[in-house]
């Protein structure tokens, strides 16, 4: 693990253990980093080397009929920075190695399904780190605040979800969740940048501010989130996600980690080398076309 600039272990000052309240979080906060933003910048651009030949040891893993990965779920309100982190700390790394998957309202094929279905058809092959912009979490979030199924029918979701995330992490993936936590002032700014930057409108919908009428009603279906499926085998990372540059360094601080965790060696290769060698040695074409 490289933490030069940190104070205390990311996985551990986030993590979401038991009787971790989400209403007393400040979401301006950098636990465990101390050296302020020019000093997280370069770090976050010394950590995107470590994570991208992590990633490509990964990807051959992959090619060599491995069977590890790595899942990366984001979930948090409208605006908490859900796609900057896929841009800037995924971005660090091969695309060809990651898999990015949003899960907006279920098309009617997705409804037709259990809703873990479209969640299953999603994750990440051998090789691959995926990515979720959302996920099986607004089971439990949009579809309770809004009623969208009866509690009857989404309170054993959270059992349901443990259950489901300790298979996929049997099957030899990594599971990283962050929730990122934005502070309502934040998020009003946010939106007003959206609806004032003509290059930032597409980004929002009117829907958003619907969304945020409801904002202590999804607190509570967060804090929910956190005491029902921080589990040992796929714990809670809470991101505060005021600051940008802090959510993006603790995403690809945990990322890392979690690459690293795999301990994965460069396959040997499927051919003798010496031979191979002897065979490039001989195999030139000449300069000039027979
Ligand atoms: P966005 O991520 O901003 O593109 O928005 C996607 C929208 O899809 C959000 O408003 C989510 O709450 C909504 N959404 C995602 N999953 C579900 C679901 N399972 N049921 C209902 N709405 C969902
Ligand atoms: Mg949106």
């Amino acid at each position: 693990m490289s933490h030069s600039g940190w104070k205390a272990d990311p996985q551990d000052v986030l993590r979401a253990g038991p009787g971790f309240d989400l209403s007393a979080f400040d979401r301006a906060s950098t636990p465990g980093w101390s050296g302020g933003k020019d000093a997280a910048e370069e770090h976050l651009s010394e950590q995107g080397e470590r994570m991208s030949e992590l990633q490509e040891r990964l990807f051959a893993h992959g090619r060599a009929d491995g069977t590890r990965s790595v899942l990366l779920v984001l979930q948090g309100m409208d605006t908490a920075g859900k796609g900057g982190i896929v841009r800037h700390v995924l971005g660090m790394v091969d695309p060809q190695g990651v898999a990015v998957r949003s899960f907006g309202v279920p098309t009617p094929e997705e409804r037709a399904h259990h809703y873990l279905w479209r969640i299953r058809n999603a994750l990440p092959r051998p090789g691959y780190i995926g990515v979720f912009d959302r996920s099986h979490y607004e089971d439990v979030l949009v579809v309770r605040v809004d009623d969208l199924v009866p509690r009857g029918q989404w309170e054993p979701r959270y059992d349901e979800i443990n259950a489901f995330e300790a298979e996929v992490a049997t099957s030899g993936t990594v599971i990283v969740k962050a929730m990122l936590m934005v502070s309502a002032d934040e998020q009003a700014a946010r939106l007003r940048e959206r609806l004032e930057r003509p290059d930032k409108n597409w980004k929002y919908s009117p829907n958003d501010v619907d969304v945020r009428e409801k904002w202590w009603a999804y607190q509570e279906a967060y804090q929910a989130v956190l005491d029902r499926t921080s589990t040992d085998v796929a714990p809670w990372y809470v991101i505060p996600a005021d600051r940008k540059w802090y959510a993006w360094l603790a995403v690809s601080e945990l990322l890392t980690t979690a690459l690293e965790s795999l301990d994965l060696s460069w396959p040997p290769a499927d051919f003798d080398v010496a031979t191979e060698l002897a065979r490039l040695a001989a195999s030139d074409p000449g300069a000039a076309r027979p």
